[in-house]
């Protein structure tokens, strides 16, 4: 027989190609990588041995009957090697539970080991082929080759088919795909035998895997040509396992956010691909890394090496950058986050990262961060407190405190703020100023707002509508973030709740931060018209803290200011706070806006505002926030001590 090897040469290059295109670029994803090098390195070897031994069988004038031998025998084990190679690649992709995978790896050893069983016994039972005399011939079990791989093509299938959940879309196709190709190559080759078509089938899929699966470019960030917050992920996730310790140096080149803005596309990606360049000559390509916009990150194996790199980082960036005879500075801030000293896991590297970066962001002055003590107890406490506010969340336990305020005018308490209040099994009360910043910052305020008004609703439908002929609250303040005012559907959630409750819309007013106009101006603005053509009303909170302006006034509709306790504080402690509140205060009257003053605690207190004209006042000094049935109560004993 003579045989075609066209095909089986071409499929040996095209798989040489990928090993070295596989073996150059860095590779994170490291169990994956590895079952795809060793699955190509068994491709390569099969197809060597294929063409050797299918020539060597044609050409017995020069090769002897004993080599001839020797060459199938190490074919066989190459095929046996590739088809089990190919399964476990397949089992990685579909990252089944470690229970799983050592089923799989168990049943899959079964039919390589009877597939062996017959290769080193058949010398004596010649049971897959025998060479006699220089020629080849077919054993009884030789459809087992064919068999053998043709079992772990169909178990391919069924892994990828049953682990739906667990492997990602495109993976599945591709196994699904390669798999058909598969199957297709070996019952071409089991009716023509004189083409050698295994190697090319094997070339197919891996050059596929290779593309769909392996492909390097998903981990490449393309503005700085280095490893992207993927592969950073995928290193750190490898590295918990075999590489002790861990440094990662994190860069943060806040201002770098600004440089398209300022100098244009070009430029802009011109600089960071020089920084890019800079990190990944100062540690290796490998471990550089791009993990935000502004962010970059090293990882580096000692403290030693931290050092090495901090200074030389501090060095290079106060010089400038120059592109095009431009010069361009760019200011950094660099912290290190050590493993295992300060995090155990990925998801604790990440959140501790953000963590660092706004530590790095809030403080001007620091330029290097490291990981005190102190940090790291802050950061189990926010952690802790994002845990007990996501359950706190789920089974609804977060409560409303509601606190008086009392009307000048009317000389007595006709509204309330509603203010949610978090008791935890383990941490005990925890402060909205500490939950309510954590809910901001992970989006849980959205939620957290709808709930805090939901429970007020609930509130005024059965407590205080049917008593209200003697309590007389004309309004019950909501406080609402500003990042609620950026959701699309608002107005829509805050009337349905409103509504369903059967509160009439007059009584309800919102309270919004400057930050909110600032955040969300135009989306705000509109949700702001919409609820109040409907009825509600709005108050401007936090007065006086930010960088107020009354601007906000002339383009908000609100109905009322409530001047922030650290300004109604000043007025108290010095020149300048009292000349500031007298100020902001005439021009809100002028405004015709009333005023609510907050955090008022003495009598001597209580005389300032009333001489300040304000028209309402909340604070301490006639109550502290209080449990819905126990403000009833303070409400009713108002109500008996003033009639
Ligand atoms: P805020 O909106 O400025 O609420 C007034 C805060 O001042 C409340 O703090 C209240 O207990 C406190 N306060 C009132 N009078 C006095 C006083 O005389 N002296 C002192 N020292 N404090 C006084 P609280 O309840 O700790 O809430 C803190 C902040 O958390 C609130 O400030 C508000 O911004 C936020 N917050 C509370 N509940 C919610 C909510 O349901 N949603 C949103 N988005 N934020 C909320
Ligand atoms: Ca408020
Ligand atoms: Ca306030």
């Amino acid at each position: 027989m003579t045989y075609n090897y066209s095909f089986e040469i071409a499929a040996t290059i095209i798989m040489f190609l990928l090993l070295f295109t596989h073996l150059i670029n860095p590779n994170f994803e490291m169990a994956k990588s590895r079952a795809f090098f060793f699955f190509l390195i068994a491709g390569i070897c099969e197809s060597i041995l294929n063409v050797l031994s299918s020539w060597g069988l044609v050409n017995t004038h020069i090769v002897s009957s004993d080599a001839n031998n020797i060459i199938c025998f190490l074919f066989f084990l190459a095929e046996a090697a590739t088809s089990l190679l190919f399964f476990r690649y397949v089992t990685i992709l579909c990252e089944p539970a470690r229970k799983k995978r050592v089923l799989y790896a168990q049943l899959a050893i079964v039919p390589c080991a009877l597939f062996l069983l017959i290769l080193f016994t058949n010398d004596i039972f010649h049971l897959l082929y025998k060479i006699e005399d220089n020629v080849y011939s077919q054993g009884k079990l030789a459809w087992y080759g064919y068999a053998y791989i043709g079992l772990y093509i169909l178990a391919s299938f069924a892994v990828s088919i049953t682990a739906k959940r667990t492997i990602r879309g495109r993976n599945r196709y591709a196994v699904l795909l390669a798999a058909s190709i598969s199957l297709i190559g070996v019952l071409i080759q089991y009716n023509i035998k004189n083409v050698l078509l295994t190697g090319f089938a094997n070339a197919i899929i891996l050059s596929l895997f290779y593309i769909f699966i392996q492909n390097p470019n998903e981990l490449h960030d393309k503005a700085t040509g280095i490893s992207n917050n993927r592969a950073l992920y995928l290193r750190f996730e490898n590295g918990l396992n075999i590489e002790k310790p861990m440094r990662v140096l994190l860069f943060d080149l806040h201002q770098s956010s600004q440089l398209n803005v300022m100098y244009g596309y070009r430029i802009g990606n011109s600089v960071l691909s020089e920084i890019g360049a800079f990190f990944a000559e100062t540690v290796g390509s490998s471990n550089a890394f791009r993990v935000s916009d502004s962010v970059f990150a090293a990882i580096l194996k000692s403290d030693k090496e931290v050092e090495r790199v901090r200074l030389l980082a501090e060095e290079r960036f106060s010089k400038t950058w120059d592109i095009d005879n431009i010069q361009i500075g760019v200011p950094l801030k660099m912290a290190c986050i050590k493993y295992p000293e300060d995090v155990l896991t990925t998801k604790d590297f990440y959140g501790l990262e953000v963590f660092v970066k706004q530590l790095l962001r809030k403080d001007s002055m620091t330029t290097y961060l490291d990981i005190s003590p102190e940090i790291k107890k802050q950061y189990i406490r926010l952690s802790e407190v994002d845990v007990a506010l996501k359950k706190a969340l789920e089974d609804k336990s977060l409560e409303v405190y509601f606190q008086p305020i009392f009307s000048v005018k009317e000389n007595h308490f006709n509204s309330l703020e509603a203010l949610a209040r978090m008791f935890d099994k383990e941490l005990g009360f925890v402060p909205p100023d500490e939950f309510i910043s954590r809910a901001e910052y992970s989006g849980l305020i959205i939620p957290l707002d709808l709930m805090i008004l939901d429970k007020t609703c609930d509130f005024i439908e059965k407590k205080i509508l049917p008593n209200n002929e003697r309590l007389k609250i004309e309004s019950v303040h909501i406080n609402i973030s500003a990042l609620q005012c950026l959701q699309p559907n608002m107005d829509k959630a805050i009337l349905d709740i409103i509504d369903r409750h059967k509160v009439p819309r007059e009584m309800i007013i919102l309270e919004i931060t400057e930050r909110a106009a600032v955040t969300a101006a135009e989306i705000m603005e509109r949700h702001m018209r919409n609820l109040k053509n409907c009825g509600i009303r709005f108050a401007l909170d936090d007065y006086g803290t930010g960088n107020s302006n009354c601007s906000y006034l002339i383009d908000y509709p609100f109905d009322k200011v409530k001047f922030d306790k650290s300004m109604v504080w000043a007025y108290f402690k010095s020149k300048t706070g009292k000349i500031i509140l007298d100020g902001e205060m005439k021009t809100i009257h002028n405004l015709n806006i009333p005023i609510v003053a907050e955090g008022v605690e003495t009598a001597e207190q209580i005389d300032a505002m009333n001489l300040l004209n304000v028209d309402s006042i909340q604070g301490y000094f006639y109550s502290k926030p209080l449990p819905g049935d126990e403000l009833l109560d303070f409400l009713f004993r108002q109500d008996i001590t003033t009639t």
